[in-house]
């Protein structure tokens, strides 16, 4: 008999999402996680208006706001502005807050629903069949073989799980320096997100909050060997780029990095999958990272847990790596443009390129391209079905239907059907027939199709604007998506 557990390999953001989506939709879950010691090194700061939307239809959104800075508009280049306050979303903003901060709310919520989250235990190997997947672990008292149903490889850039299922990881790495530094600036400077950018380099200051700013410099050539950072060489550094040190007087962690673009050419292979930088790594100019990984783990969750339960009709799990392998292609080609322009050597390219982008960025149609794609809110997957609804694949609208708010529904993890027909005939059929797997929403609202039926992660999976046919599309389309089709 195939075992109803899943393993999550790695406890960073994409890890600790996805266990908690499996979790909400009662499947059995373990984190494994090779560090030991609690926290993970905060690398991201910026977390999007749709990781938000994502959040805040888990409940969770309030909690990771609380613990960060709004931006209302962030800067793509030195004097040029993304201004994210015209976003169409509940969340106009980029919240700045340190990585530890979102996946602190992350880990709580796993707890709460009861995810295992072993530390100190590292996957070494991997081995499947058809029928399960049996992970080999190091762990403090030696090495032991779990088996689960599935597993997914959730640890990172250099993932182990990756390496195992003898995934290509294509592409190739930056000709850059990556210099991380947590300094205590004395005279700090006032914008909460500081970047400035010359031909030496670029350099961002990122507050913590606690008298400690995230120093990260982008530097030509490569890392000088493997000797560790000093506080006097980011102090230069920080100099050269932004023509102050805003009174750097102490360094309480630093490190080097180096930055890579890469895919790996699948996300699934059998019973194990990738998520997160395991999948996907890529500069980390446009705060694109960590967002992506948790998209991946809202997009994954539901679709895994459907079929460990039974329930998922047969193409539904492959539909992981059609939907999301393009968007992570698309964040490394649009991240690798953005890093090259901004990394340009060429002073005088490079003040070319910032004058033509102050002029391009005040008409609005330019503005909204980056705009939607550093909030994330362009993303939308390819519509189901031969003669798709314009709705379909996107993002459905935060609407309030019989007072009650679409994100509110999706907390349960289940998929939400709104009909605003006057006879109600399909949410009647879905309370009936699918009461245990959909919510279902009913008033009147001109704006919206005649019903709409939206997945668990938010985005729609059908629609139509016929009212008198309503009830038996929209039984056929909960068939399909549901598991019940002939
Ligand atoms: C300087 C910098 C700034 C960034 N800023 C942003 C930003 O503003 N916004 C954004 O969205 N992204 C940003 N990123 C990217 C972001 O940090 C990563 O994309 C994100 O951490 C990926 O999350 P993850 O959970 O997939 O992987 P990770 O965070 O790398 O977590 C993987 C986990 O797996 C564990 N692990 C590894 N191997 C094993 C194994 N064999 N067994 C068990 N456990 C294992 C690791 O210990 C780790 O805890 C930035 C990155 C850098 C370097």
């Amino acid at each position: 008999m195939t075992p109803d557990h899943v393993i999550v390999a790695g406890a960073g953001p994409t890890g600790l999402a996805l266990a908690a989506e499996l979790a909400l939709a009662r499947v059995r879950c373990t984190i494994l996680e090779k560090r030991a010691d609690l926290p993970n090194i905060t690398r991201a700061f910026g977390v999007n208006a749709r990781t938000l939307e994502l959040l805040d239809s888990r409940g969770l959104a309030g909690e990771v706001i609380s613990r960060g800075n709004k931006v209302p508009r962030a800067q793509a280049n030195v004097g040029v502005y993304v201004d994210f306050s015209k976003l169409a979303s509940r969340y106009p903003f980029m919240l700045i807050v340190p990585q530890s901060g979102t996946e602190g709310v992350l880990e709580e919520r796993c707890r709460a629903l009861d995810v295992t989250i072993e530390r100190g235990a590292e996957v070494v190997g991997v081995r499947q069949d058809d029928d399960w997947v049996d992970v080999e672990i190091e762990g403090p008292d030696g090495r032991r073989v779990e088996r689960a149903a599935y597993l997914v490889g959730c640890d990172g850039a250099h993932s182990t799980v990756r390496e195992q299922v003898g995934a290509r990881f294509v592409g190739e790495r930056y000709d850059v320096n990556l210099l991380l530094a947590d300094v205590r600036l004395s005279d700090p400077p006032s914008e909460v997100l500081f970047g400035r950018a010359n031909a030496a380099g670029i350099q961002l200051l990122i507050p913590f909050g606690d008298g400690f700013h995230r120093s990260i410099s982008f530097l030509h050539g490569a890392a000088p060997g493997d000797q560790p950072p000093t506080l006097d060489e980011v102090r230069r550094v920080t100099r050269q780029i932004a023509g102050s040190d805003y009174g750097m007087t102490e360094a309480r962690w630093m490190s080097r990095f180096h930055s890579e673009r890469k895919q790996a050419e699948h996300y699934r292979f059998g019973r194990v999958l990738l998520a997160g930088d395991a999948a996907h790594v890529h500069s980390p100019a446009g705060a694109q990272g960590m967002n992506t990984g948790i998209g991946d783990a809202t997009n994954l969750g539901w679709k895994l847990a459907a079929t460990v339960h039974g329930t998922a009709p047969a193409w539904l799990l492959d539909t992981y790596e059609a939907e999301r392998h393009p968007v992570g292609e698309r964040v490394l080609k649009v991240t690798d443009r953005m890093f090259r322009m901004v990394m340009m050597r060429s002073g005088l390219l490079q003040r070319l390129a910032r004058v033509a982008m102050r002029l391009a960025f005040r008409i609005e149609p330019v503005q909204r391209v980056p705009r939607t794609f550093l909030s994330g809110i362009g993303t939308s997957y390819p519509p189901d079905g031969d003669r798709p609804h314009r709705l379909a694949g996107t993002y459905a609208p935060d609407v309030t239907l019989g007072g009650i708010r679409l994100a509110e529904a999706l907390r349960t993890g289940r998929f939400v059907l709104l009909d605003t027909t006057s006879a109600h005939a399909a949410a009647d059929l879905a309370g009936k027939e699918y009461a245990d797997q959909v919510v279902t929403l009913t008033g009147s609202d001109g704006g919206l199709p005649a019903v709409m039926l939206v997945r668990p992660d938010g985005y729609v999976a059908w629609a139509t604007d016929d009212h008198g046919g309503a009830a038996v599309a929209a039984g056929q389309a909960l068939a399909r998506w549901l598991g019940r089709e002939a």
